[in-house]
């Protein structure tokens, strides 16, 4: 595939720098071989994440400028809500700090003690938070979804015939709600066809249970339905956009994301008037009044702006061939990564990459650090170490897929960038069998990777 330029030009510059190998050693092992406890500043290209980490426009900049920062009722909400009707289709919003804010005041509302929420594949902290409300967090994602080397077109699709023969199984009351998490992160960014989304509508019509869209993502998910799913290859991202949102009563959003602003979230609610007077009423003393949400008025400005952005065909285009143009260089070098690449994200197959490190020495991790030493590039470990151990036994669970995931922010770095991570990995590939594998100095109780501190095993 040939990937256009991209359809902006660069009017503010960020300076990078590489430091030098012997600095980056001593940076690596002060952070205790956990690249998050690194200084961004001894990075040189960081794709730790995609979450708050794009490039606004000017036009989202100059849109902060004319920020209301009113207690309550600010000029600045109703753009958002006028944004939210045109592009959603959806009558009330709330405005939130961030995804999990949204999840944090909506979520209370929808799930019953004891009760399932069956999703694709649920974020961590929309799993932490159905959990949280006494909620049971199910994933029904389609089983191709775990063969990195299968090519089809959307691996985040729900499992149709396991959604419903669960609900038949554990019976319609004990069921709070179905989301669908679009794109998929936690399968690699994997998107699900609007067909797929249609069929989960009707089982959650023949149930009548809520179906929520956990939306971080919908942009880069339309892009695909339009360029994957033929129906809909005239279609446009718009037109998909309220296609994909017309067929759910609500959404949670992290604005991080596909909104390309540093900060926010917000809930979307249909037509819902009572669910929203509840949800109105718990966002006032988690994340404050209902026209702001945690948020000042210039970041709202900034989100209204960012959602036509984010449905830009031009983009969209740019953005996920960039993704794409990273996955193509690797597996050209002979690199093992998940197929087909996903929206955001490229994962390399550490357990392919080095098999000679078990799963509970964390070859992902050891892959990460390996690929800051070689060019100080942040990569962020998807696997053992980040799913952690049985609460009950204390044993340490073994991962499905060990994944060293290069994040790839949004309007921020160029394919030269892209280069020098092929580059890297590809000479790591030539000496991955001297890489060695981690163990814990330091391991915290809870979502122990962020802050664990490891150290290379001996041999
Ligand atoms: C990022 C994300 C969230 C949580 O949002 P935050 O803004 O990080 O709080 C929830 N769901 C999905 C799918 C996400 O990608």
């Amino acid at each position: 595939m040939t990937i256009p330029a991209e359809p902006f030009r660069i009017k503010m510059v960020e300076p990078i720098r590489l430091i030098p190998r012997e600095e980056r050693e001593i940076a690596l092992k002060k952070a205790g071989y956990n690249p998050f406890m690194l200084k961004s500043e001894d990075v040189y290209i960081d794709l730790l994440t995609d979450s708050g980490t794009g490039a606004m426009s000017d036009r989202q900049w100059a849109a902060m400028m004319l920020g209301d920062e009113a207690y309550a009722g600010s000029r600045s909400f109703y753009r958002l809500k006028s944004a939210v009707e045109e592009i959603f289709g959806y009558e009330y919003v709330i405005p939130t700090h961030q995804g999990r804010g949204a999840e944090q005041v909506l979520f209370p509302h929808l799930i019953q003690k004891g009760q399932y929420v069956l999703g694709n594949m649920h974020f961590d902290t929309t799993m932490a938070h159905i959990e949280m409300n006494g909620g049971i967090p199910v994933n029904l994602v389609v089983e191709e979804a775990f063969d990195t080397s299968l090519d089809i077109p959307f691996k985040g699709n729900f499992d149709i015939a396991r959604l419903q023969s669960f609900i038949e199984e554990h019976g319609r009351e004990n069921i709070a709600f179905i989301l669908v998490t679009i794109t998929c992160n936690s399968a690699g960014g994997q998107p699900v066809s609007l067909k797929n989304i249609q069929d989960v509508r009707e089982i959650a019509d023949h149930y009548h249970l809520p179906l929520l869209l956990d939306a971080a993502r919908f942009a880069e998910n339309a892009y695909f339905i339009k360029t994957r799913e033929p129906e809909y290859k005239d279609t446009s991202i718009k037109e998909i956009v309220r296609k994909v949102f017309s067929l759910a009563d609500a959404f949670t959003m992290s604005a991080k994301k596909d909104a390309i602003v540093n900060m926010g979230g917000m809930i979307g609610i249909r037509n819902d008037r009572s669910l929203f007077q509840s949800a109105s009423s718990s966002c006032v003393p988690y994340e404050g009044f209902i026209t702001y949400g945690g948020l000042s008025g210039r970041d709202i400005e900034a989100l209204a702006a960012g959602l036509y952005d984010g449905i830009q065909f031009e983009y969209l285009e740019s953005r996920i061939g960039q993704v794409q143009y990273l996955g193509e260089r690797l597996r050209d070098k002979g690199i093992p990564i998940q197929w087909p690449v996903g929206g955001h994200a490229v994962f390399v197959d550490a357990k392919k990459f080095l098999p000679h490190i078990p799963a509970e020495q964390f070859p992902a991790q050891a892959l990460c650090n390996e690929l800051y030493l070689e060019a100080g590039i942040r990569a962020v470990e998807v696997g053992s170490l980040l799913l952690g151990r049985d609460p009950q036994t204390g044993k340490q669970k073994t991962a499905d897929a060990e994944f060293t995931r290069l994040t790839i922010p949004r309007r921020v770095y160029t394919n030269r960038h892209m280069d020098v991570v092929v580059e890297a990995l590809a000479s790591i590939w030539e000496r991955r069998d001297q890489i060695r594998g981690v163990e814990f100095v330091y391991e915290p109780e809870v979502l122990r990777h962020f802050l664990c501190q490891l150290k290379p095993i001996d041999n």
